[in-house]
């Protein structure tokens, strides 16, 4: 869904010189607007195609959004053999367990830790572990193939830049439950089609459990994949597929399961 919105736009940019240059100038404008729009609460969009606010009209919604439709460098991906880098060192990230907080958020249930919990060092620099939410299915594909879901873990540095590292999770092996979203799976239910509501998670939560040590990763510069589309995100894709099971991937609809198919 979201890949096709990346190919719309460059088709277009593509199409006509006067437009190309009139993209020249709102990426100027996005230039000055950036720290102010990174810390933006969640506004109104959809992830549905042919919504007044899809994903085709999401550069179209707030004028600090128009990247999502211009930029060059968008995400998600298909992780091809050819962003792959052979080199990379282990993860370096000192995660500890802290106070959370579950949102819904109207299209996805987010994890917010209350008072940090953690670093990712990342070329020298260290970004703070902010939230993890998921999508279902996967938005990064790996050689064409969607997996059942995938969890973006968003870090900040101190200039507001984000890092996401991701873990992609399948259904696939039966039987298999993920450890991490049993444990969650009571405040997802609780919050189903309530959004905006919050439930505080009993007992600290330790994300340093989520990172498969013995995994490789995939690494690339992409951006956030919903507005404002900011770009210069380095991604952290974990290569190792993370089981799950069926029910446990319905979970993650944060929507009212009653009006879907
Ligand atoms: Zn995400």
């Amino acid at each position: 869904m979201v890949a096709r919105r990346r190919n719309d736009g460059a088709a277009r940019a593509a199409s006509s010189p006067a437009l190309a240059l009139a993209v020249l100038v709102v990426f100027a404008f996005c230039a000055r607007s950036a720290s102010a729009v990174g810390s933006a609460p969640h506004a109104a969009f959809s992830y549905k195609e042919g919504d007044p606010d899809g994903p085709e009209k999401w550069s179209t919604l707030q004028k600090d959004w128009a990247l999502c439709d211009s930029g060059t460098e968008q995400s998600p991906i298909d992780i091809a053999e050819v962003v792959v880098s052979k080199d990379l060192a282990p993860l370096e990230q000192t995660y500890r367990a802290g106070a959370a907080v579950v949102q819904n958020r109207g299209h996805d249930f987010m994890l917010n830790w209350t008072e940090g919990n953690g670093k990712l060092t990342l070329n020298g620099k260290e970004y703070t572990l902010l939230q993890v939410h998921w999508h279902a299915p996967s938005e990064h594909t790996v050689n064409g193939t969607r997996f059942d879901a995938e969890m973006h873990m968003v870090h900040e540095d101190s200039t507001k830049e984000k890092t996401v590292v991701s873990v992609l999770f399948s259904s696939k092996a039966a039987g298999k439950d993920s450890k991490l979203l049993d444990d969650l799976r009571p405040y997802f239910e609780k919050l189903t089609g309530k959004q905006n509501a919050t439930e505080e998670v009993k007992g600290p939560i330790d994300p340093a459990d989520w990172i498969d040590k013995a995994s490789g990763y995939y690494r690339y510069e992409g951006s956030l994949t919903t507005p404002p589309c900011t770009e210069g995100v380095i991604w952290t894709i974990l290569s190792k597929v993370a089981d799950a099971s069926a029910e446990q991937i319905d979970s993650l609809k944060s929507e009212n399961k009653v009006h879907r198919r």
